[in-house]
């Protein structure tokens, strides 16, 4: 099995990348006939994550799925969540929350701290939470595109994640913003109406705005804060 332990680059599978879904289904195969039950996907439910959804579910009727409930997120992702549970009843799809609750956080380390310290804020209601979901587990998917910003054009499928010790795999990393709502509207899945009026990367609603421009996808994140990335990308 290949594991944060036994790491060769030079063993890593290769998939064939077809015109429909680039690689993606072919990756999450590999990825549950490798990895079974010890497989994650953390799932923010933005776009790529209604895509990945309806791929894994092809896969795998009864996959485990995390979401980052940070307790700040829009009342329209928590709807979002509902009905994608409703679509998809044997998915395994569970919320994990802070040690922290939002009036703990204000307490110890003051009012708004996603204002003052974004990174510490993240580290609290995002990083720590899925390191705890991520317990026991030998890999976790994640929807990243290589398009989606500058940091990103060097994910691979499948990725030596330093960070949570792990494996990251990454079956969309081919995909275009095109694709991802072609495929969307192809097969007619319910998401995020906040997509339609203007956010492109949906994240927890006091550090998310529409985005800036259609070259930068995620400009609308931590707009005007100097930050890019939730820090569960950065190995
Ligand atoms: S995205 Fe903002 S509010 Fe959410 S955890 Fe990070 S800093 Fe805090």
């Amino acid at each position: 099995m290949i594991t944060y332990e036994t790491w060769d680059i030079e063993q890593k599978p290769t998939f064939p990348i077809d015109n429909n879904e680039k690689g993606a289904l072919h990756v999450l195969s590999w990825a549950y006939d490798h990895y079974g039950d010890d497989l994650l996907y953390a799932c923010s439910f933005g776009i790529e994550g209604i895509v990945l959804i309806d791929l894994i579910s092809q896969v795998r009727d009864d996959a485990e799925i995390v979401f980052l409930d940070t307790h700040l997120h829009f009342s329209e992702t928590y709807e979002t969540i509902e009905r994608v549970k409703q679509a998809y009843p044997r998915l395994r799809i569970h919320l994990q929350t802070p040690s922290l609750s939002l009036a703990e956080q204000e307490k110890q380390f003051g009012a708004e701290l996603w204002k003052r310290d974004p990174n510490k804020c993240c580290e609290l209601r995002k990083i720590i939470p899925l390191r705890q979901a991520m317990t026991g587990k030998k890999a976790w998917i994640s929807g990243l595109r290589r398009e989606q910003s500058p940091t990103r054009q060097h994910v691979e499928f499948i990725n030596l994640d330093k960070k949570f010790q792990n494996i990251k795999v990454c079956p969309l990393i081919h995909w275009t913003w095109k694709d991802v709502w072609r495929y969307v509207h192809r097969h007619n899945l319910s998401y995020n109406p906040l997509h339609d009026r203007g956010y492109p990367s949906i994240g927890c609603a006091p550090c998310t705005a529409p985005a800036y421009t259609e070259e930068d996808l995620r400009s609308g994140r931590w707009a005007g804060l100097g930050k890019t990335e939730c820090g569960l990308h950065e190995s």
